[in-house]
């Protein structure tokens, strides 16, 4: 060591003292140490957010491989596992909680405060039948997803490291185990708030959570006749706007039990996701998900079920009063997610479409062209880019989209009428072509690049994963030189079945 590295000029994390989760009080964490892995490296790391977090130095050191391998502490306090139950495929599982997560703590940053956590640093009290483990392929998955989708402009926890282990972990066959760092204003779900409901049956709890998470991340609610109720609607609205992102850009999420929603409105629990390939509304992303129950066009309708499952959760915390009234003043607080998600929705898929203006007949323009393609499975994120280069000039063949096609006379009835809509509202091609082009990702993470990457991972060779996270980084930039990442899946894709085991 020489007399330049022997003092190092890094500085650590400005960890906060204390921290929203820890002041809640001991009733909704334990306290527990990260368990060590051998000889773990980087397997990628997030440079950009670390920029954010002021940690960019920071994360190029031996020091934080050690504290984001769980092998040392990240500061004085004990990291802490929250306790959560929850609804799981629509049946109550009662108490789950962080059974492989632990929050080292809070730091700040420019975008407000951010809850720094491990997944898959080891067991928990809440481990249940859990290892406590996340192994490489999940945390890959989970780290460029993250990314993808906040660089898509939706709503999501975000992923700074994920460090490699040869430590064996055992799933259908024997891998190996991967920590991820993970980061975000919050972790809370639904989940917590059904837990101090139901599970702790611990209604001075529950409240305790209710006033907190108002005052520290829905502060403009403070001022409403009933702050609860307001803070509600507001959970509801943003869990809507989600849902429509989430249809918008094609994204199902596979797993979404009531301990899987975030209470902030965020993407959260990465595990059996996917992107629609072929365009089918029943597409279910998740290998153990028989009944389809999760299937990307009943993700809305799902949302939907969980708010009214937490919205079941908060009666205990109205206090006195007329149970029957506080159940009805609970549901109607949820009410506004249907009309928040059907205009976000149309909205979204108006700009996907390039319309300015909003017409009587665009929700029909819009769905009678997802019917197209539902009926021939059409490439959901390919055809949704070619559209940007529609010509809405008068005889116009639009061959690139039209080859998408096998039934041609269907797409061309279609797109007379998309022309005739366009030249009502005297857009001009080239503009619009910008605008779409802005609101159509030409790159999404689809099973097979993550795939691709996992494999190459999986020899010890981790530079895929980090090229795939710079082209996810600009989803909506053309790239040519990373053509090949926004084609179509290839044929050994089909036999991808990504399963809850993560
Ligand atoms: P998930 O559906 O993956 O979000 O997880 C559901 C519950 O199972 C949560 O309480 C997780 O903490 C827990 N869990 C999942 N995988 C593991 C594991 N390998 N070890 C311990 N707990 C786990
Ligand atoms: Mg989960």
């Amino acid at each position: 060591m020489n007399a330049l590295s022997e003092h190092s000029v890094v500085s650590e994390p400005r960890w906060r003292a204390g921290g929203f989760l820890q002041s809640l009080g001991p009733a909704f964490w334990s306290e527990l140490p990260a368990q060590p892995l051998p000889e773990v490296r980087w397997v990628a790391r997030n440079d950009a957010l670390a920029a954010e977090l002021g940690l960019a130095d920071w994360l190029q050191g031996e020091r934080a491989l050690q504290v984001l391998s769980g092998n040392a502490p990240a500061r004085v306090a004990p990291p802490l596992a929250s306790v959560y139950s929850g609804h799981q495929f629509g049946v109550w599982a009662g108490q789950l909680g962080d059974g492989r997560a632990l929050l080292l703590g809070e730091i700040d940053s420019p975008s407000g405060v951010q809850e720094i956590q491990l997944k898959g640093s080891g067991l928990t009290p809440y481990s249940r039948m859990g290892d406590g483990r996340a192994v490489l392929r999940s945390s890959i998955r989970e780290f460029l997803c993250s990314e993808a989708m906040h660089h898509l402009g939706i709503p999501t926890t975000r992923a700074l490291a994920v460090v490699g282990s040869p430590q064996p972990v055992m799933r259908e066959t024997v891998e190996t185990a991967a920590v991820v760092t993970r980061v975000a204003p919050s972790f809370l779900r639904f989940g917590h708030f059904e837990h101090f409901a139901h599970t702790a049956a611990d209604a001075a709890a529950l409240r305790r959570l209710v006033d907190a998470v108002i005052e520290r991340y829905f502060p403009a609610c403070r001022e409403a006749p009933v702050p609860l109720l307001a803070w509600l609607e507001e959970v509801a609205r943003r869990t809507a706007r989600l849902m429509a992102q989430w249809q918008a850009v094609g994204f199902c999420h596979g797993v979404m039990n009531t301990d899987n929603l975030s209470i902030l409105g965020l993407t959260i629990d990465y595990g059996p996701f996917g992107f629609i390939d072929g365009f089918d509304p029943m597409h279910i992303c998740n290998h153990s998900d028989h009944q389809g129950r999760y299937a990307y066009a009943r993700q809305p309708g799902v949302a939907w079920w969980n708010l009214h499952a937490l919205a079941q959760a908060l009666l205990p915390a109205l206090g006195d009063g007329d149970p029957r009234q506080h159940a009805q003043a609970l549901g109607a607080a949820v009410e506004p997610f249907k009309a928040e998600f059907d205009a976000s929705l149309q909205r979204l898929l108006r700009a996907k479409l390039g319309l300015a203006a909003e017409h009587d007949g665009d929700p029909a323009l819009i769905d009678d062209l997802l019917r197209l393609m539902a009926a021939e499975h059409t490439d959901y994120t390919i055809a949704m880019r070619r559209l940007a280069a529609f010509s809405s000039a008068e005889g116009a063949t639009n061959d690139d989209l039209r080859d998408l096609f096998v039934d041609r006379a269907a797409f061309d009835a279609w797109g007379l009428r998309y022309a005739q809509r366009l030249r009502d509202e005297h857009s001009v091609d080239a503009e619009r072509r910008a605008r779409m082009n802005a609101a159509n990702p030409k790159f999404v993470l689809r099973n097979h690049l993550a795939e691709q990457a996992i494999r190459r991972a999986q020899e010890g060779d981790f530079a895929e994963t980090q090229r795939l996270l710079r082209v996810l980084q600009r989803p909506f930039d053309e790239q040519p030189e990373h053509e090949a990442d926004a084609g179509y899946p290839p044929q050994w894709a089909q036999r991808i079945a990504v399963s809850c085991s993560s």
